[in-house]
């Protein structure tokens, strides 16, 4: 790896705060198992349950409401199929959308080779889902509907509370996947009116390999995710990860201090970026960019040049981004995300996804705009189009 690193890829994951690697070291050296009667067990059982508290207030929710995983997608595979365990009467119908993550995509789709049916609603031209068309959908078969808060790819916000508000008459329980929502735009879990919501600890400066999901509204006789010692109110046995747990209560505790300032100065760099790429001939940014989406998500379709192209050039001068979703696949493929939000045919397979977090400098913008100045117009001459 280069010395100078200029990253933008946030939105895949972050690197650990040092808060977060100190507390997690300091977790390995206190080996206790939470679970131990004697003294050094019990000590770890009050750090998770200090740790449990943290999390809860910046995610917005009681800490009995909120139950450590080891990562966002064992938080979405849970609550998708605690929703239909608990839902089993009304029927077997899903409603979600066409621009989820592959941890809620991949999960619907084995539910559909298990005797599930599913209905993914698609976005308008700007990205944009609207309640209305997520309520279209649902049927009185519907057990489960499934909408995530932030589009990993575009940073579009959808309206989730909206969801819920029109959801309280129905029986179809509600998960949102709000992994790329948390610490970057404004909610609280029991504020959403979702019954499940989800996040992962490597998108927020802690570790990876750790997660929390909320399980509140309308859920109730959860189905346990793992069966064993009953750790965690009998929901999710297994020894808890007491490095993990701490790695992410640290790193959501710095990140909430002062986040509105860390948020508006995010938005700010993003309209400096959006600005200054705008300028390159023939490029196009991907879905709604205004107050209400996500302040450090950034999809640039360069027209004429193949993301994997720019992605290396770019790797070559210490900028680092990612093409469609890299934080779920190394597989190159056409986003779905991008073809669900109609964009041309030629932006498919030539869209890079920028992304940042409050470390990011207005110099890091500038130099990947240079950057960008320099590469582009080169990269085109040897492209036909
Ligand atoms: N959901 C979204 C929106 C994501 O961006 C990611 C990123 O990887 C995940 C879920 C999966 O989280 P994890 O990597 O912790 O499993």
């Amino acid at each position: 790896m280069q010395q100078h690193l200029t990253y933008f890829d946030y939105a895949a994951t972050t690197p650990v705060r040092p808060e977060a690697a100190a507390a997690l070291a300091d977790a390995l050296g206190q080996f206790g198992n939470p679970s131990s009667r004697y003294e050094f067990g019990r000590e770890a059982a009050r750090r998770v349950k200090e740790h449990r508290d943290a999390v809860a207030e910046a995610f917005g929710c009681s800490p009995s409401e909120l139950f450590f995983t080891s990562c966002g997608t064992e938080g979405d595979n849970w609550a998708i199929r605690a929703a239909l365990h608990q839902n089993r009467r009304v029927g077997k119908h899903i409603v979600t959308t066409a621009v989820e993550h592959s941890a809620v995509l991949q999960c619907v789709k084995q539910l559909e080779r298990e005797g599930y049916t599913a209905s993914y609603v698609k976005p308008d031209g700007e990205g944009h889902i609207s309640a209305e068309a997520v309520l279209n959908a649902v049927r009185e078969d519907t057990a489960l509907v499934s909408v995530m808060l932030v589009n990993n790819e575009t940073g579009a916000r959808l309206p989730v509370e909206e969801i819920a508000a029109l959801l309280r008459d129905r029986p179809a329980l509600l998960h949102t996947d709000a992994v790329q929502g948390f610490l970057k735009v404004p909610f609280t879990a029991a504020g959403l009116g979702a019954d499940y919501a989800v996040i992962s600890a490597h998108k927020v400066g802690g570790p990876k390999g750790a997660g929390a999901l909320y399980i509140g509204g309308r859920a109730k006789n959860t189905l346990p995710l793992l069966f064993g010692g009953g750790q965690q109110n009998g929901l999710r046995s297994g020894t808890e990860n007491v490095p993990g747990i701490a790695g992410i209560s640290l790193a959501a505790k710095m990140i909430y201090q002062d986040l509105d300032v860390k948020v508006a100065r995010m938005r700010r760099l993003k309209q400096r970026f959006i600005k200054g790429v705008s300028q390159i001939e023939d490029t196009v940014i991907h879905g709604l960019y205004d107050e209400t989406s996500a302040p450090h998500i950034i999809s640039v379709g360069f027209a004429g040049i193949r993301s994997e192209v720019l992605l290396h050039a770019l790797e070559e001068k210490g900028i680092y981004v990612s093409s469609g979703s890299a934080c779920s696949s190394n597989h190159p493929q056409v986003s779905g995300v991008l073809k669900g939000i109609g964009a041309r045919q030629e932006f498919l397979d030539a869209t890079l996804r920028f992304s940042m977090s409050e470390f990011t400098t207005p110099q890091e913008i500038d130099y990947t705009l240079d950057t960008l100045y320099n590469i582009v117009p080169n990269l085109r001459k040897y492209t036909r189009r």
